[in-house]
């Protein structure tokens, strides 16, 4: 006998694109081996919980069949590379999501072993020489890397809080390169200033055809002189912020051959979805739904999965994930729409109009009781603290005032706290640190308010900054920049000054 170990899946789904008959495949492994839910993750993907041992393969060989996998879906290579959200809505949207998958592909590893190990696929060689694995090596990343393409004015996949974010610039909706920004990361640990969230700094441009090789030539400068010797300071940011940035320019363009030219100008507007029914220019539907923390399950109220797998089964289209955790169907012909529209009705899952704003937006990690680093509760108080927030903000008339909300149960960063208007990140059981200040397109970190509240502590505290903000805000002003212009905390202008006092 052993104890019943149990884990997390991950799948990797580059740009978060799933056809229905892989949402049924995965909907089947989530209620035969998993913990009957589906969760979407920050990185636009599924993760399932509570798979046993026993169950390990079983679920993995499923995904497999579901023509998905879970190869680097985790571990110190380049994670799922991340798009905004719906490629159909324009041809730059569709050229985009192209080359995320041909980002994707070009970073997987290619060692055979995930196969031998979980698809029982016959060993062929001994050791894989390591010309075969040529951009990892023998020792693959010092930490984990992460990519993401933007395409302006939507922020929605954080594209600065990335290692390697692109992002797309266009003309005349065709695609003419990608500005390209380095050094994104969330995580830190509390009490050590020597770790913090950083924004990535955009340091040029380069056309399509050049990405690879940039993006290539990035990921090998952290491979060479990312820091092996502690996992605290093993991400980009910190390489980047140990050289200076100039340093890793000139290094860039050494490897190159050629220098990146300037990068172009580009406006973001936020980092949240677009809700709702939308039309494309071919007339197809792409409805996007706000599901709270990505989670898709059945409760007594709201049978989301059943809701959403009846509509799998006649769905033509696709299912897109964003990165903010919601979902969207996507591609819907004009004589399915009434179709979906009526098991939307029946089971009861809500379009995104009924929501407040602030809900719209929220976002958590997944903590207790399945993630192992949690210090506190995130996903199963979201919805409560929402409730109250909620109840304040309808007091002072605040109700339709987007403000984006983030918890995470440590200071890790899945939910991507640090660029949050409003941040919560547990410190112990029922305890958090409350951070406000950033920007509401992504483009600010924000920062240490007040350590170590409850819930209850929290909504007092910002309740009277909420009484501020209704009185003093000037037209179109966000929350972000209110209590910074106010002073109620400093502005963060690069992650080293996170933790200044
Ligand atoms: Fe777990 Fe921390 Fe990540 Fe939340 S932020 S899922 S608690 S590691």
């Amino acid at each position: 006998l052993e104890p019943a170990y149990s884990f997390m899946v991950r799948v990797r789904m580059p740009g978060g694109v799933c056809t229905p008959k892989q949402w049924l495949q995965l909907d089947e492994l989530a209620r035969q081996y998993a913990n009957n839910s589906l969760r979407i993750t920050t990185r636009q993907t599924f993760q399932f919980h509570g798979v046993v041992k026993r169950h390990l393969k079983a679920t993995i060989a499923g995904i497999n069949q579901a023509l998905l996998n879970t190869i680097a879906a985790c571990g110190d290579v380049n994670r799922n590379v991340v798009c905004h959200n719906n490629p159909y809505l324009s041809p730059l949207h569709k050229t985009v999501y192209e080359w995320t998958k041909r980002l994707s592909d070009h970073f997987l590893p290619q060692t055979r072993a995930y196969h031998e190990i979980w698809l029982d696929e016959e060993k062929v060689a001994g050791t894989l020489p390591e010309d075969q694995e040529s951009l990892y090596g023998k020792t693959y990343l010092p930490r984990k890397f992460k990519i993401g393409v933007a395409i302006p004015p939507s922020n929605d996949i954080d594209v600065f809080s990335q290692d390697l974010g692109f992002i797309a610039i266009g003309k005349n909706n065709r695609l003419t390169g990608f500005n390209v920004c380095v050094g994104g990361g969330m995580g830190m640990t509390h009490s050590e200033t020597a770790t913090y969230p950083r924004l990535g700094d955009v340091i040029g441009f380069c056309t399509p055809s050049q990405l690879l090789e940039v993006a290539e030539n990035i990921l090998k400068i952290q491979r060479d002189f990312g820091n092996r010797s502690d996992r605290k300071q093993a991400r980009l940011k910190y390489t980047i912020d140990s050289r200076s940035i100039d340093w890793f320019k000139a290094e860039l363009n050494q490897r190159l051959g050629w220098s990146l030219p300037p990068a172009r100008p580009f406006h973001f507007e936020n980092n949240g979805d677009r809700f709702g029914w939308a039309q494309d220019s071919k007339g197809r539907w792409h409805l996007t739904l706000c599901l709270l923390s990505g989670r898709i399950k059945d409760t007594p109220d709201q049978p989301l999965m059943t809701g959403l797998r009846e509509i799998a089964k006649i769905h033509k289209g696709d299912f897109r994930l964003t990165t903010n955790q919601n979902l969207t169907i996507a591609n819907i012909s004009k004589t399915n729409k009434p179709r979906i529209e009526a098991l939307l009705e029946k089971y009861r899952i809500p379009l995104p109009d009924r929501f407040s704003a602030v809900r719209r937006d929220a976002m958590s990690c997944v903590a207790l009781p399945t993630c192992g680093l949690a210090m506190a509760e995130s996903e199963r108080i979201l919805p409560g603290f929402l409730s109250r927030l909620e109840a304040v903000m309808e007091k002072l008339g605040l109700s339709n005032e987007p403000i984006t909300v983030r918890i995470t149960g440590c200071p890790n960063g899945c939910g991507r706290p640090y660029v949050g208007e409003i941040a919560l990140v547990g410190k112990s059981l029922g305890h958090y640190n409350l951070y406000l200040g950033a920007g509401f397109a992504g483009h600010r970190l924000n920062k240490l308010y007040r350590e170590s509240l409850t819930e209850e502590e929290i909504i007092a505290v910002l309740t009277p900054i909420f009484e501020h903000y209704a009185r003093e805000r000037q037209q179109g002003e966000h929350f972000g920049d209110f209590v910074i212009r106010m002073g109620y905390v400093d502005e963060v202008r690069a992650g080293r000054e996170f933790h200044e006092v």
